[in-house]
């Protein structure tokens, strides 16, 4: 299935702070490797995809919040498919529809809003009982699509990066991208993950779930800088001054947050002198028309 190029770059960034740091910082972008799965969705569906063409599903449903970049990337995701798609909204329906599901809606997703105390059961039989009930037979994407496959997803791009690098970086949300790089990745290097969610070390256990298989990562816990999709002037001060430099576009909820905590590390003068740091852009930009 070609659904992107997987030749995206990796640009080198360039800033006083890691020079005097000692260090070489690299970006793998794969913000760009689809304009509207892009990044980290992309390779968590991959599988997911397969597995739903292969078993002759004609539709995919999936779960998330209405501002979720995986309801956003499986809507596109199944519309470039020839699959129908249902997305199961958490909360109450909000008119007019905000850009991420008037996106999904414009794709062929069907919506379906359900409370958040019914949500936190999107999990159990009695539930996905009830889905089928009304919708009839679906191929089921977790929420994030962050399941076995997805993480393999993850794991077979973590495999075409070099070994040379010192350090990979990542963001967390539900850690599955973060387990597949560990898994994946041929590297002996350290595997940084940095949890945009407040959870300290609870973080620890959701990557461990999905059986990385080896003990290389390290989590940083201390730098949601408030919790998920919070953002601090700090923060936003950074992300200004690193996208005028670089030219690449953050968001603040994923790679805004990883960068940020990059450059304080290195200004702390946590990466051996003399190593390579290559950080991952999940993608979740949106294209702005
Ligand atoms: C969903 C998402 C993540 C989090 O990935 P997990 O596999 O859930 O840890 C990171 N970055 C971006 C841009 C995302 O959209």
């Amino acid at each position: 299935m070609e659904l992107f190029d997987p030749a995206t770059p990796i640009q080198p960034l360039i800033d006083p702070v890691f020079e005097s740091a000692g260090i070489h910082v690299f970006i793998k972008r794969e913000d760009l490797n689809h304009p509207h799965i892009s990044g980290n969705k992309w390779w968590k569906l991959k599988y997911n995809l397969e597995a739903a063409l292969a078993q002759e599903h004609h539709t995919l449903l999936t779960f998330g919040g209405a501002y979720s970049n995986h309801i956003y990337a499986t809507a596109a995701a199944a519309n470039a498919s020839g699959l129908q798609s249902i997305g199961v909204v958490r909360g109450e329906e909000v008119l007019p529809l905000n850009p991420t599901l008037t996106f999904a809606v414009q794709a062929g997703m069907k919506l379906h809003y359900v409370s958040r105390d019914d949500y936190r059961h999107k999990t159990e039989s009695n539930f996905i009982t009830e889905l089928e009930a009304r919708f009839g037979r679906f191929y089921l994407v977790p929420e994030g699509g962050s399941n076995e496959l997805g993480v393999a997803g993850v794991a077979s791009f973590a495999d075409s990066l070099s070994t040379d690098f010192d350090y990979l970086c990542c963001p967390v949300g539900t850690g599955a991208t973060l387990a597949g790089l560990i898994r994946g990745w041929k590297g002996t290097g350290l595997v940084l993950g940095f949890p945009v969610l407040k959870g300290g070390d609870s973080w620890t256990s959701e990557v461990e779930s999905f059986h990385p298989q080896h003990d290389n990562w390290k989590l940083f816990s201390d730098y949601h800088l408030g919790g998920y999709a919070k953002t601090t002037p700090a923060l936003d001060h950074f992300m200004r001054r690193f996208e005028s430099h670089s030219g690449v576009p953050l968001e603040h909820v994923y790679s805004g947050k990883m960068f940020y905590a990059i450059y304080v590390l290195a200004a702390k003068g946590y990466f051996k002198r003399g190593s390579t740091v290559l950080a991952i852009h999940t993608g979740g930009l949106r294209p702005k028309n």
